[in-house]
C-alpha cells in the first residue's frame, strides 16, 4: 500500500508538472479510482458500459455492472450490520472468444429481460457526461421498449 501510494503520487506530481498531460489509469481499484480520476470508463466483455465524471459515478452508478462494482466495495455502515459477507457479481467473465451477441455482461446480470441475450444495447446519454450501455436505462429515458 504504500508503494502503491507513493507511485500514484508520484504520477500525480509528474502530471502537474505538464498543465496538457493526461494520464490514462486502468484498474480494478475503486478506491484508487475514487482517489485519482476525474473522468471514469467502466468496460465490460471488451465494451465501454459507463462513462461518467468520478463523483457522479460513485453518487449514482446506473449499469448494473457498475452497481455491483459499488456493491462489492467494503464499507462498514449500519446498513452492512450483522452482513459478514461481501455482495459479489455471480457467474464469472466469460472467454473474450465467446462473448455473448447481446449485452457483453448477460450471463451475469440480476436483471436481465430476454431481449438482453440478442440485441447488444447502445451507449446512451442519460445526463451531461453520462453515458449508459443497458437496455433497462434506455427504456427508462425513453428508448426501445
Ligand atoms: S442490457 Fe440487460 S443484461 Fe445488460 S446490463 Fe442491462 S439489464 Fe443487464
Amino acid at each position: 500500500m504504500t508503494i502503491q501510494a507513493q507511485i500514484l503520487d508520484l504520477m500525480m506530481e509528474l502530471k502537474q508538472r505538464r498543465n496538457e498531460a493526461a494520464i490514462v489509469l486502468i484498474t480494478h481499484d475503486l478506491a484508487v479510482v475514487a482517489e485519482m480520476c476525474q473522468r471514469v470508463i467502466v468496460m465490460y466483455g471488451g465494451k465501454i458500459q459507463e462513462v461518467a465524471l468520478v463523483e457522479e459515478l460513485f453518487a449514482n452508478p446506473m449499469h448494473p455492472y457498475t452497481q455491483g462494482l459499488m456493491a462489492s466495495i467494503p464499507r462498514p455502515s449500519k446498513e452492512r450490520k450483522g452482513q459478514d459477507r461481501l455482495k459479489a457479481i455471480p457467474g464469472n467473465v466469460p472467454s473474450i472468444m465467446n462473448l455473448p451477441s447481446g449485452c457483453k455482461f448477460c450471463t451475469r446480470c440480476e436483471r436481465k429481460i430476454d431481449r438482453c441475450e440478442t440485441e447488444e444495447p447502445p451507449l446512451r446519454e442519460v445526463a451531461p457526461n453520462h453515458v449508459v450501455r443497458c437496455h433497462l436505462v434506455e427504456s427508462a429515458f425513453g428508448g426501445a421498449q
